[in-house]
């Protein structure tokens, strides 16, 4: 039996062939995973583990696709998307979620619950996993910051938990966990006042609404913030607001957003934000660090 046989045989209507990345990207864009399963279980996740090992083809995880831009050639190997695991549970202060439930759900709940220190992550787009996998965060919160402790496995299946105190992070950056598989996290949170945070809530998302164009789809900030300045501002600086590639377009709303206009390619989307980089470098200097992750062959 070939790889895929296996994974079929065990993963049933949860495993799919030449899967289009534009529908598990906020891009809507990018070309096909060879496989793309949705793992459950510690079970599920030793077995590809095993077979992906086996067989030696590549395995990535995928959260919510909100922060990835897969190229249009495809991607091998076998794609893992945690949206089956979004269990989350509220206790006293502290809440405990599955890697693929919605950020945003927590943070909803927390607020809910009349609990200080998500309330700022309101309408990140993104799951918990993706948001611990790279300490995603907006208006002076992060996800570190009342993160308590995270629980993974390592590609042998092994597992571990992580305290927060025992990883270095810093601004969307976590080191040392490349070749982690996060199940879950849990946060430790302060007692707050409801009627604030739920206002604190609303008063996010409403600038979330104002000031991105969350009428196309795109992935956030392309470019991390440079040291004591805003990836924005520079771009907006170099006259590049609105310039296109295809159907790829540096937002006019926001100069820090490529937006996918017009049914663009991944090839459109890298190309711009390639020209974004190099004009910025000439007229400033600063060369900017890409916040997006990038899946597959560019070249
Ligand atoms: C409109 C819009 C607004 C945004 N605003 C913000 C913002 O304010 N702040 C911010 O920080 N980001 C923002 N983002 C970007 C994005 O939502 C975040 O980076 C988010 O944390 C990504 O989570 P995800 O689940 O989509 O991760 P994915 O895009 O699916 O994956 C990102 C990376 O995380 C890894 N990963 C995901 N899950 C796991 C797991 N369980 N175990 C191990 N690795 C994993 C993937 O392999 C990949 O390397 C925005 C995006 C959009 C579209």
């Amino acid at each position: 039996m070939d790889y895929k046989q296996e994974l079929k045989a065990f993963f049933g209507e949860n495993c799919l062939f030449d899967e289009p990345m534009a529908r598990h990207t906020t891009y809507r864009a990018g070309g096909n995973a060879e496989a793309y399963v949705y793992p459950q279980t510690r079970e599920d996740w030793s077995f590809v583990l095993k077979l992906a090992e086996a067989e030696n083809v590549p395995l990535r995880i995928i959260g919510f696709g909100s922060n990835i831009l897969v190229s249009g050639k495809g991607i091998g190997g076998i794609t893992c998307s945690t949206k089956r695991m979004n269990h989350v549970s509220v206790d006293g202060d502290s809440i405990r979620a599955e890697a693929g439930a919605a950020l945003d759900k927590v943070s909803e709940l927390a607020c809910e619950a009349g609990l200080a220190g998500m309330d700022k992550l309101s309408g990140i787009p993104g799951s918990v996993g993706g948001a611990v996998y790279m300490n995603a965060g907006a208006f002076g919160q992060e996800t570190f910051d009342c993160l308590e402790y995270f629980d993974v496995i390592d590609l042998q299946g092994r597992p571990a938990t992580i305290l927060k105190s025992g990883v270095k992070y810093a601004y969307r950056k976590v080191e040392g966990i490349e070749n982690c598989i996060i199940l879950s996290a849990g946060f430790k949170l302060q007692k707050g006042d409801f009627t604030q945070l739920i206002e604190s809530r609303n008063t996010v998302l409403h600038k979330r609404l104002e000031k991105q164009p969350l009428e196309f789809p795109s992935a956030g900030s392309v470019f991390k913030r440079p040291l004591n300045d805003y990836a924005s501002r520079l771009i907006d600086d170099t006259g590049l607001r609105g310039l296109s590639v295809g159907g790829a377009k540096v937002s006019e709303k926001h100069a820090g957003f490529i937006v996918n206009f017009n049914h663009a390619t991944a090839e459109d989307i890298k190309t711009l934000m390639d020209l974004v980089r190099q004009k910025v470098k000439e007229k400033h200097g600063v060369e900017l660090e890409l916040e997006q992750i990038l899946w597959g062959n560019f070249d």
